[in-house]
C-alpha cells in the first residue's frame, strides 16, 4: 500500500537524502500565495474580511465572534464526564512536566563587580490557535495554555474555527477545555484569518475588541502554517506546527499490527499528513502493507487515511540496517518519531532530529497527543532540525541585564576602546573614556 524506497546497499549524504525521501508535494511556499489575499484583506477591514473568508471556507457565519462567557460555562457544564475526566488528567500530566521546564534567573558574575543577569521575562499578549477543520482539537487548547500559563503570560486569547453544525459557535469541547484552563477570551475564528486578526486586532460585529497580540503559536493546517510564516516579524511565532508528520524506524522485532495502526492514527489528522515506515526488514514491511489494507477499510475517515498514505509524503524506505536507518530518519526530522526496534532506548538516544521520540512498544504518538504530558504541538516539514516543540520557553524571553562598577569598567576601558577603533567606531570607545575624563 505505501510506496517503497530501495536504500538498501547506498549511503546517501543527509543532502541526497532529503531529496529522495517522501514529503509533500503541496508546501507552505505555495500556500504563501493562496492566504496572501486573506491577510491583507484582514489587515484592511478587520473582523467584516474576516468573517466573510469564515464564510467561504468553514461555512458559517456567527453572530458575535467573540465567543460569549455563557457559551463556554454551558458547554463545560453539558461536556461528558469522561471526556472531563480525560481532559483533567491530561492537564493535570502536562502541567507536570512544563512545571519543570521553567528557567530560573541567573546572575553571573563576570568581573568583580561586573554582573551579567539572564532574566526570564513572559511575552505580555499571546493568541493561541486551536484547530478545527477536519476535525477538532481540545487537545491542542491544553497543549498551547498550559506551557504559556506555566510561563506566566499575562494575557490569553484563543482562537479556534466555528463549526457549521454549532450554530457558528466553536466545538462544545473546545469550548470546555477553554473554560477548564481558566482561558476567558475565545474568538470563532481560524485559519489564516484568525492569525491576521490577532495580528492585526478589529472589533467584532458586537463591539468587543481583539487587542493584537505580541506572538501566535499552535498547530493547524497549510494555510495556517503560511500565515504565520507570512506574519512572522508582525508577531512572533512558535514553530510551524504543519500537518502532521509520524515516521516509524523499526526492525524485524516490531509488531506489524501497532506500526499500521499508529501510521494510521496520523494519517487520519489530513490528506496531507505523511506517513513514513523506516525499516531494515522487508519481510516487517510486507506485514505492514499487509496490516494497512485490512485496517484503512474498517477505520473510521478511511478516504482521509487513503489520501494521506498514498499521498507522495508517506511510504515505507528499506534500508540496510537499523544504524542506516537512523541516518535516513534524522536527515528526515520528522514531527513524532517512533523507535520500535529491538533496544529501541539505545537507539533513541542516538536520535538527532525530531520533534519527539516515542520508545518502544507501549509509547505510541496517541500517547503524546493526548495524555504523556509531552507537548503535542511541534515542529514539521523538517523544522525539527532547528525548532523544538512548544514549552514554557516559548512564551519567555531571556534579558541580559548589565551591571558594572566604575571601577570594573575603568578596568576593561582600554579592550573595549581597542575594539571600537578595530571597528571603525571611535564614538563606541570615547563613550566609555569620556567617563573617566578623556582617553584611557
Ligand atoms: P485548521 O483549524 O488548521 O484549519 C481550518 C481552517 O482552514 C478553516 O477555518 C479555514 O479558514 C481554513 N481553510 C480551509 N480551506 C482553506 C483554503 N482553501 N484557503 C485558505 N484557508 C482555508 O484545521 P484542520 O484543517 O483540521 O487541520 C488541522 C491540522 O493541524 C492538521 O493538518 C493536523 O495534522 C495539524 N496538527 C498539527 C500538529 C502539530 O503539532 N504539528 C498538532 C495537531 C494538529
Amino acid at each position: 500500500m505505501l510506496n517503497r524506497t530501495d536504500l538498501r546497499g547506498k549511503v546517501p549524504s543527509a543532502a541526497e537524502l532529503r531529496a529522495t525521501l517522501p514529503r509533500a508535494e503541496i508546501d507552505v511556499e505555495a500556500a504563501l500565495h493562496q492566504v496572501r489575499p486573506v491577510v491583507d484583506a484582514v489587515r484592511e477591514r478587520g473582523v467584516e474580511a474576516a468573517l466573510e473568508y469564515t464564510e467561504k471556507f468553514d461555512r458559517v457565519r456567527p453572530s458575535s465572534v467573540r465567543v460569549p462567557a455563557e457559551a463556554r460555562s454551558r458547554a463545560l457544564a453539558e461536556l461528558d464526564p469522561a471526556v472531563r475526566a480525560a481532559l483533567e488528567e491530561a492537564i493535570a500530566r502536562a502541567r507536570k512536566v512544563h512545571a519543570d521546564q521553567r528557567r530560573t534567573d541567573v546572575t553571573t558574575t563576570v568581573t568583580e563587580g561586573g554582573t551579567v543577569t539572564e532574566r526570564w521575562v513572559p511575552v505580555e499578549r499571546v493568541g493561541l490557535y486551536a484547530p478545527g477543520g477536519l476535525a477538532v482539537y481540545p487537545s491542542s487548547v491544553v497543549m498551547n495554555v498550559v506551557p504559556a500559563q506555566a510561563a506566566g503570560v499575562g494575557s490569553l486569547v484563543l482562537c479556534t474555527p466555528p463549526q457549521a453544525e454549532f450554530g457558528g459557535s466553536p466545538h462544545p469541547t473546545t469550548l470546555a477545555a477553554a473554560e477548564l484552563l481558566g482561558v476567558d477570551e475565545v474568538w470563532a475564528v481560524g485559519g489564516a484569518q484568525a492569525v491576521a486578526l490577532l495580528a492585526f486586532g478589529g472589533t467584532d460585529t458586537e463591539g468587543a475588541e481583539l487587542v493584537p497580540v505580541d506572538m501566535v503559536t499552535g498547530p493547524g493546517n497549510i494555510y495556517l502554517t503560511a500565515a504565520k510564516r507570512m506574519l512572522r516579524g508582525i508577531i512572533g511565532i512558535d514553530s510551524e506546527a504543519g500537518p502532521t508528520e509520524i515516521a516509524i524506524l523499526a526492525d524485524s522485532t516490531a509488531d506489524p499490527g501497532h506500526v499500521a495502526a499508529d501510521l494510521i492514527s496520523q494519517a487520519e489528522h489530513d490528506t496531507l499528513a505523511a506517513s513514513v515506515l523506516v525499516t531494515s526488514s522487508v519481510e516487517l514491511a510486507d506485514a505492514v502493507d499487509a496490516e494497512l489494507a485490512a485496517r484503512v477499510k474498517a477505520t473510521k475517515h478511511t478516504e482521509r487515511v487513503v489520501g494521506a498514505l498514498t499521498g507522495r509524503q508517506s511510504g515505507t524506505v528499506l534500508v540496510s540496517t537499523v544504524d542506516d536507518g537512523l541516518r535516513v530518519v534524522d536527515a528526515y526530522a520528522a514531527e513524532h518519531l517512533e523507535i520500535q526496534t529491538a533496544d529501541a532506548r539505545a537507539v533513541a538516544a542516538r536520535v538527532r532530529n525530531a520533534g519527539a521520540v516515542f520508545v518502544g512498544p507501549y509509547s505510541p504518538v496517541s500517547l503524546g497527543d493526548y495524555c504523556a504530558g509531552s507537548n503535542h504541538v511541534l515542529p514539521t516539514g523538517g523544522f525539527a532540525r532547528h525548532s523544538s516543540g512548544l514549552s514554557v520557553q516559548s512564551f519567555l524571553r531571556g534579558i541580559h541585564v548589565i551591571d558594572y562598577s566604575e571601577d570594573a569598567l575603568r578596568a576593561v576601558a582600554g579592550k573595549v576602546v581597542a575594539l571600537a577603533n578595530a571597528e571603525d567606531l571611535p564614538a563606541h570607545g570615547e563613550a566609555v573614556t569620556a567617563r573617566f575624563g578623556g582617553a584611557e
